[in-house]
């Protein structure tokens, strides 16, 4: 693995302190390969979608963000890679376009690793040069065993400090996580604070409904100084309203968290009938939140125009693949 992941090996052959014996049985039995781009869309702001292509032929999506600009302290921040988990996804969030596509099928943790080697070959960073953010297509905590695999494979190059797990509220995933020794940061997609909208924007609610949710969110093993995150895409008439931030700021304050608000990225194609709230409205939700005593980020994905942002990665053109699972209705 390290002669991989450090060394990026591109073969068994160069794997010269291993017998020449293990080196032919590892060559019969496996192969070496990494992620074939596909297509690479850079937007202006730095950030850049990368589409892969898997043996098999499904596609998924990886985000490069650059690291932000220099803090006056003059330290310098790490790259963000955003990998996906799943080609698709089953869970079925009305706001995003992931979800339209359908489970798809789980990544191995060879294809999920493999985005980040790209990835880091392709921008030119190293090992201790980059976040990762398990926040592409895909709910990671349904793929719980790759993901897992994943993280051990990815500690050789970024702490499990650096690295995040984004679920939309997995609750079995959840409590499974928190046994691993080296736990990544987490974040869970709330969005709102109540179960009647809630599950009409997640369907997963139905399942795992908010309560057992921040049980399992207090019971999350928090080592001094780290909190949860959570992420509240912000749609238009829908649950961006002062009594729906009020709301969500009593809940969120029951375990050491804050709070990103992402302003629903539209697509008339995908999610029809949603969008974004104005500006004003979205300020007005974080104050109401900043003054319930919430630390909170807006996260404008506004360089994101070519479709990289958060939730609109959809693996465009997956022959076969594309279902266009309708999305659940969230104004009936
Ligand atoms: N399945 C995981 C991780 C992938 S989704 C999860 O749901 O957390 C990554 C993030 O993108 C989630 O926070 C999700 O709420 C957000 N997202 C999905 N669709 C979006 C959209 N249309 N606009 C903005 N953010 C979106
Ligand atoms: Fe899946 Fe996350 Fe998209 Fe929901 S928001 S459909 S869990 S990828």
């Amino acid at each position: 693995m390290r002669w991989m992941t450090e060394r990026r090996a591109a073969g068994f052959d160069a794997m010269t302190d291993l017998p020449s014996g293990v080196r032919a049985a590892l060559e019969e039995r496996f192969t070496i390969g990494l992620p074939e781009v596909e297509a690479r869309t850079p937007s202006e702001d730095g950030a850049e979608k990368f589409l892969f292509r898997l043996a098999d032929g499904a596609k998924v999506e990886a985000v490069y963000i650059p690291a932000p600009r220099h803090r006056a302290s003059g330290s310098s921040e790490r790259v963000t890679v955003c990998v996906s988990s799943q080609a698709g996804c089953a869970v079925n969030c009305a706001f995003c376009v992931t979800g339209r596509l359908g489970a798809g099928r789980n990544l191995t943790a060879g294809e999920i690793l493999g985005q980040y080697l790209v990835v880091a070959r392709e921008k030119g960073f190293g090992p201790r040069e980059a976040n990762v953010v398990f926040m592409g297509m895909g709910e990671p905590l349904l793929n719980l065993a790759q993901v897992s695999r994943t993280l051990d494979l990815l500690e050789a190059e970024v702490s499990p400090r650096r690295t995040t797990v984004s679920t939309a509220g997995v609750v079995p995933g959840i409590r499974e996580l928190a046994r691993r020794d080296h736990r990544p940061n987490l974040a869970v997609s709330l969005t709102a604070a109540g179960n009647a909208l809630r599950t009409k924007l997640m369907p997963i609610n139905a399942q795992w409904p908010v309560e057992e949710l921040f049980a399992a969110l207090e019971e999350w093993p928090l080592e001094p100084g780290r909190r949860i995150t959570f992420e509240v895409v912000l749609i238009a008439g829908v649950n961006d309203s002062p009594a729906e931030a009020r709301a969500l700021a009593r809940l969120v304050k029951r375990v050491p968290s804050k709070v990103n608000l992402i302003p629903l990225n539209e697509s008339a194609e995908w999610l029809p009938g949603l969008s974004r709230p104005s500006r004003e409205s979205v300020d007005a939700f974080g104050s109401h939140l900043a003054s319930s005593g919430v630390d909170v980020t807006v996260r404008w994905s506004k360089g994101l125009g070519a479709a990289a942002a958060c939730g609109q990665l959809k693996g465009r053109e997956t022959p076969g693949r594309l279902l266009r699972v309708p999305p659940p209705s969230v104004r009936s």
